[in-house]
């Protein structure tokens, strides 16, 4: 088992490998914003027991805490023996709106956009796109906007330029330019009008629907994500694409294994923790340098009648573990040039164990102790959950950080892993139905044995 590991078809029947995986596809086709990743969990706490920390009396042993609707920390069992926590991200790369976006061109109504994460900017062209997200008026009512989520629904697009008039040579960073990432939004003038009168029309056709005026997009958090729904890829349907794998499965398997871990008065709590803006650079606050899990975890301690302080709150850090789920790279079989072959998790061989993320002379990496790399193996090997090591690429080609090193950084003893993906990052991500379900089992096995 684990290195050189086994491949996940042979020992796992494929009827749980697909009940698990149809769960996901409904997840995942839901979740398209942080937002709705959120709203998604939190639905699920509550129908398994879980009670918002607001109205936690100190005896209750399933507390969550929803942050801004776009983060989120969940904790099931005494945690004065330490708390082992799955951390992951709910944010993903898209488009979002500008604040002031709409606007008219050769009879074209159109909106702006501003990229959101390390995206490849040609893969978003001629692709169709929904918006999603919320509009808050001046008085705080909130407006959901989902358009193009249902098969009736009109989809937006970034129209690419014909080839004909698209001979330049340019390299493909400077081909595709943000300013050029426009949305086209209709066509039909308003009858009467004389001045941009295309726009004007979108505009009454968002107010008839929405109630929404030009104003509103100020106060909005509307992103353009792809209208596609997730699908089953490959003649042997081994692989689920979809968008927003990075890192939603994460945040997906951990919710499972929060729900189903076995926990008692003696053993660890378990929890998750679920972080937004970590495509960023983890800012804010409803990222991995944000206070709020914090002070959840003073609130539990005091309402528990522990001591609130943060020598208290280090004593427990100084007892839990992090999983810090992520996304990794995949072997990809038509850009061998990038990886470490050896280094580099395969499809359908489990959970990769990532033990540094960074580049070059390892500079900004997060790294696990070899003691944490141990016991993690030791309890995936002795329950049979394949595993493999994986980097993300060679040594001086790869990078890219996790949530890892902010919860390092607090003294949580932190170890990244999580499933491997195909095209990341991309509109249309790939993974690996038997990883999907390997990486759950592993993080429920870790948070009930670690
Ligand atoms: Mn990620
Ligand atoms: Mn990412």
């Amino acid at each position: 088992m684990g290195l050189k590991g086994h491949l996940v078809w042979d020992k796992r029947e494929r009827q749980e490998i697909e009940e698990f995986s149809n769960e996901y596809k409904k997840f995942i086709e839901f979740a398209k914003t942080e937002r709705l990743t959120i709203a998604y969990f939190e639905d699920l706490l509550k129908k398994s027991g879980f009670i918002k920390v607001e109205e936690f009396t100190g005896v209750e042993d399933q507390v969550y805490l929803a942050n801004r609707s776009k983060s989120l920390i969940a904790v099931k069992g005494n945690i004065k023996n330490g708390i082992n926590f799955v951390v992951a991200h709910v944010d993903s790369p898209r488009l979002d709106l500008k604040p002031y976006p709409f606007y008219e061109e050769s009879e074209i109504a159109l909106v702006k956009t501003h990229y959101y994460g390390g995206l490849k900017k040609y893969q978003w062209f001629s692709l169709p796109l929904a918006l999603v997200g919320i509009v808050v008026k001046e008085n705080g009512e909130k407006i959901d906007v989902c358009i193009g989520c249902s098969d009736k629904d009109p989809v937006f697009v970034l129209p690419d330029l014909l080839p004909h008039l698209d001979k330049e040579d340019n390299k493909v960073s400077e081909h595709f330019k943000a300013d050029k990432m426009n949305v086209v939004l209709g066509s039909i003038p308003l009858q009467g009008e004389e001045n941009e009168a295309v726009k004007k029309n979108v505009l009454k056709l968002i107010k008839d629907k929405y109630g929404i005026d030009e104003e509103d997009f100020v106060s909005a958090d509307l992103e353009l994500v792809p209208a596609l729904k997730p699908r089953d890829v490959g003649i042997d349907s081994s692989f689920i694409g979809a968008y927003g794998h990075d890192d939603r499965i994460c945040a997906y398997e951990g919710v499972m294994a929060l729900l189903n871990a076995q926990t008692s008065e003696n053993q660890k709590a378990v929890g998750v923790i679920l972080f937004d803006r970590e495509e960023i650079g983890s800012e804010g606050d409803s990222g991995a340098q944000a206070r709020f899990y914090k002070a959840f975890l003073r609130k539990l301690l005091k309402m528990r009648g522990i001591s609130d302080t943060e020598s208290a709150l280090d004593e427990i850090i100084a007892k839990s573990t992090v999983l810090s789920a992520d996304v990794t790279t995949l072997q990809d079989p038509s850009y061998p040039e990038v990886h470490d072959k050896i280094n580099a998790a395969k499809a359908g061989y489990g959970v990769g164990l990532v033990k540094y993320t960074g580049r070059g002379g390892k500079g900004g990496a997060s790294e696990a102790h070899a003691e944490l790399v141990a016991r993690v193996r030791g309890i995936l090997n002795k329950n049979g959950i394949s595993w493999q090591p994986s980097l993300l690429g060679k040594v001086d080609v790869g990078g890219g950080g996790t949530v890892a090193k902010f919860l390092a950084q607090e003294g949580f003893d932190t170890i990244d892993m999580g499933p491997g993906l195909l095209g990341m990052h991309s509109p249309f991500e790939l993974v690996s139905k038997a990883d999907l379900y390997e990486t759950y089992l592993a993080f429920k096995v870790l948070l009930e044995k670690l």
